[in-house]
């Protein structure tokens, strides 16, 4: 075992002597052109080196009653250039929306727009602290409140909470909002949250946290909620649907209003999950289909850099129903101007608490806005019909290659199943694992889970025709190759990656998080 696999726990094909660095053996470096082998920081780093001068600190007393460390804590010493190479390294290992077309369902991986970023960086909003006294910061102000109407406007809805630091966490302030809402009404039997069989796993775990029992409703053979099942199980004690529109299929839930309706008629609230709102941005305003209350993640439909680019947002536009219960502080136009109210009083005093410390993600804001201002109404309206547009244009060109869950147009992502691999001994995974050979991210496979092996594709408006083209032609091959049964590229795959296939399920259940000098038997590595 090397000492790269000693200290990982991973495992690598292929022998190699003890101490020998974990790469194959074809170059005298391991290095494959480029692609730098190298050990963990700890490894290279050797007690006592350091990359600058630091002075012996003054002699002090401790105060910490006996508590201080006994020992070294065994960070290792670099000097400055191997800390650079090392994290540049890593860097180039790395798959990003900056090195290519990232077409991961559900996740919205569009280009963020390098104007977002000169924005954020503005010493007015970049040095601001959240703890400055409210009266320096009123331009910060000015910029919330103006992204909250937008927000407010392209939504249809009277108010937007804008703490929340995620779409998961949004689903969270949404269903406590409801929660409080339905405890003010006196109903708290109310004991049941209806979720649809395709949904985000974060929908039943939010209804699961609040103190809810989660009651799943099945789908029809269109890939949509099947309404009757839903009428069946709305009762008294169902206190929100939660409904993803578009759902995570790929398609506008058509019969939103009826559901809306059958929802209300039962007292319950439309909880919709608004993750996929890059398919409708600007062209359909939720409110005007009966929704209660949703959440928006700044990181998928308004550009903001996500998916280890960046810290999420995940605001929740709430109905006037909802408004009284939103988690504070509530930013509101008084006397003088804008105020910001930190505490339970007059107004605010249903309000759910606080979700999060301080304000929100500041940084997120200013490039969500930035987002909005310089696309105009008409450029976002452009932004859900481009993104329709790719969608669709993979759809047709790969409907005779892949086999698709769901006939008809989709929405921004398009759904396959593994039909098309049946009888090949290839599955979903090996072919992901294929693509990553051919230089593409995979897309989100195994979610949904109302289709077998699902391959669930969302270009982004962000796409060319040319960078379609060439991802559906490459998609089309190797679709030609496991038909033909060139079964050993698929089950070998990846073979260019800088490590080869992990054994995911130990990884997941038995991560090692942490560099350890000693040998680790869970080994994640095949
Ligand atoms: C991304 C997503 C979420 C969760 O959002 P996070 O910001 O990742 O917490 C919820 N539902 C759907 C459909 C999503 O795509």
């Amino acid at each position: 075992m090397s000492d790269w696999s000693r200290a990982t726990g991973a495992r690598l094909i292929g022998d190699r002597a003890p101490g020998e660095l974990a790469a194959p053996r074809e170059t005298i470096t391991g290095n494959r052109g480029l692609q730098i082998e190298e050990n963990l920081i700890f490894e290279q780093g050797s007690l006592g080196r350091c990359g600058i001068d630091l002075a012996d600190p003054p002699l002090f007393r401790a105060r910490l009653g006996g508590l201080e460390r006994q020992g070294p804590i065994g960070l290792p010493g670099l000097s400055e250039p191997q800390v650079v190479r090392h994290f540049t390294r890593l860097s180039q290992k790395n798959y990003a929306i900056d090195s290519g077309l990232y077409p991961l369902g559900s996740c919205t991986m569009k280009h963020n727009p390098r104007l977002n970023e000169k924005l954020a960086r503005l010493p007015g909003f970049a040095d601001i602290h959240p703890l400055q006294p409210v009266s320096t910061v009123p331009g910060a102000l000015v910029l919330i409140d103006t992204l909250a109407h937008w927000l407010k406007t392209l939504t249809g809805m009277p108010a937007i909470a804008l703490s929340p630091g995620a779409g998961a966490h949004g689903e969270l302030c949404g269903i406590m909002s409801i929660r409080a809402a339905l405890e003010a009404r006196g109903e708290r039997r109310r004991s049941r949250v209806l979720v649809p069989e395709s949904a985000h796993g974060t929908n039943p775990a939010t209804a699961a946290a609040c103190g809810y029992n989660v009651d799943s409703v099945s789908g029809n053979l269109q890939g949509r909620v099947d309404i009757e099942a839903l009428r069946a199980k709305l009762d008294t004690d169902v206190a929100a649907l939660m409904l993803t529109n578009p759902n995570t299929c790929g398609l506008f839930e058509n019969e939103i209003l009826e559901i809306a309706a059958a929802v209300h008629a039962a007292g319950a609230f439309f909880y919709c999950d608004g993750a996929n709102f890059n398919a409708i941005v600007g062209r359909v305003r939720p409110a005007d289909l009966g929704i209660d209350c949703m959440h928006l993640n700044l990181h998928k439909t308004f550009s903001t850099p996500h998916g280890g680019g960046g810290p999420g947002s995940g605001p929740v536009a709430l109905a006037a129903s909802l408004a009284p219960y939103a988690p504070l502080p509530w930013l509101v136009h008084g006397a003088h101007g804008l105020e910001l109210v930190e505490h339970k009083k007059g107004k605010t005093q249903q309000a759910i608490g606080r979700l999060k410390g301080f304000h929100g993600q500041m940084g997120m804001f200013v490039r969500a806005l930035a987002y909005m201002m310089s696309h105009g109404a008409d450029g976002l309206r452009q932004v859900a019909e481009d993104a329709v547009l790719n969608a669709n244009y993979l759809r047709v060109r790969l409907k005779s290659d892949l086999s698709l869950s769901f006939p008809g147009p989709c929405m921004h992502e398009v759904l396959f199943d593994d039909c098309f691999l049946r009888e090949t001994g290839i599955t979903t995974l090996d072919f992901a694992k294929a693509l990553i050979d051919e230089g593409y991210h995979p897309m989100t496979m195994y979610f949904p889970l109302v289709v077998h092996g699902a391959l669930l594709i969302e270009p982004t408006e962000t796409e060319s025709k040319a960078s379609l083209d060439h991802f559906a032609d490459v998609l089309k091959a190797l679709a030609s190759k496991a038909r033909l049964g060139d079964t050993a590229r698929f089950h070998a795959a990846p073979r260019w990656t800088p490590r080869r296939r992990l054994d995911e399920t130990a990884a997941a259940r038995k991560p090692v998080l942490r560099w350890h000098p000693e040998p680790i038997e869970q080994q994640a590595e095949q």
